[in-house]
């Protein structure tokens, strides 16, 4: 694997690598999900490109940037035995050179419920995306469904800014109790994992209520709201129930697929999930 830490080294790689190229961004800390990615863009693409980065303009005011959890050599050995051929590690000033003045926003993305919750991290998400493919120009770029309003982001960016990209979207990872895996657990303690269920719990009540012929959107997430709020380390940020794209809440009936998500901090924490409803 090599390990490239500039821009200008990345765009002279770039045309050695085999084609179809498959990039998989991260932030590190890596977990199942992320390899689960890695694995299956390494079966699908000629050449396997990682990108570890922790964005600081993803993250808002009071956020976690300063203790996000780092640790590269461990990254570094993950990333290789996934079979990834290149990864960027980029320092800040390769993504944001001295003067950078370019945010790219997507409309509306900050009035769906985790930008609003997040200010500017869509802007902060689809600025460093758009750099990332801009310098490693993949044919297929592969991000997980756990963040599902981030993919719905990203396709829109694509379609958009006419990207010559795939985004390939994969299933969510999670453990065998159910909780989604993220990069963040590890900042939960016993108690708060334990009560971090609800979220899973939550979506997975939804979803049996939903096959068993549930269709008020109401309802469903009101299923999800109070597991979460009847647990004593969570407040419940938001429920959402979406049509499939995001592009606004679900009022009545639930008639084509949508997505129900659910954000929460459990202990300070703040964990999101979502599960895809299909009628
Ligand atoms: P991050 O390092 O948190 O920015 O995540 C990098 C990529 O991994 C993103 O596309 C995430 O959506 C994806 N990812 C994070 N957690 C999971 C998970 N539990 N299952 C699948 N993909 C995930």
């Amino acid at each position: 694997m090599r390990v490239l830490r500039t821009a200008a080294a990345v765009r002279a790689a770039r045309a050695e690598l085999a084609p179809p190229v498959g990039l998989v961004p991260t932030m590190g800390a890596l977990h199942e999900g992320h390899l689960s990615l890695l694995l299956r863009a390494r079966g699908e693409c000629g050449s396997l490109v990682a990108s570890l980065f922790v964005n600081p303009a993803q993250f808002g005011p009071g956020e976690d940037f300063a203790r996000y959890p780092r640790d590269e050599e461990r990254d570094c050995r993950l990333f290789a035995e996934a079979g990834v051929d290149l990864l960027f590690a980029p320092a800040l000033e390769e993504i944001y050179p001295s003067g950078h003045a370019t945010t790219v926003a997507v409309t509306g993305a900050e009035e769906r419920p985790e930008g609003r919750s997040r200010p500017g991290h869509f802007a902060g998400v689809a600025t460093v995306v758009t750099v990332l493919l801009s310098l490693l120009a993949p044919d297929r770029a592969y991000f997980g469904e756990k963040d599902a309003q981030q993919l719905a982001v990203i396709g829109r960016l694509v379609r958009d800014l006419a990207l010559p990209v795939e985004v390939v979207a994969c299933a969510t990872v999670r453990e065998p109790d159910g909780l989604a895996l993220s990069s963040r657990n590890v900042y939960l303690s016993v108690e708060g994992r334990r009560q971090a269920l609800s979220l899973s719990a939550g979506l997975r009540a939804a979803e049996a209520a939903f096959a068993g012929g549930m269709r008020d959107a109401e309802q469903l997430r009101g299923l999800v709201s109070e597991r979460v709020s009847s647990q004593p380390l969570a407040v419940l940020d938001y429920v959402s129930l979406a049509d499939g794209e995001m592009r606004g809440e679900i009022e009545g009936a639930v008639s084509a697929e949508a997505v129900l998500s659910v954000a929460a901090r459990v202990g300070g924490t703040r964990l999101i999930d979502n599960v895809r409803l299909r009628p």
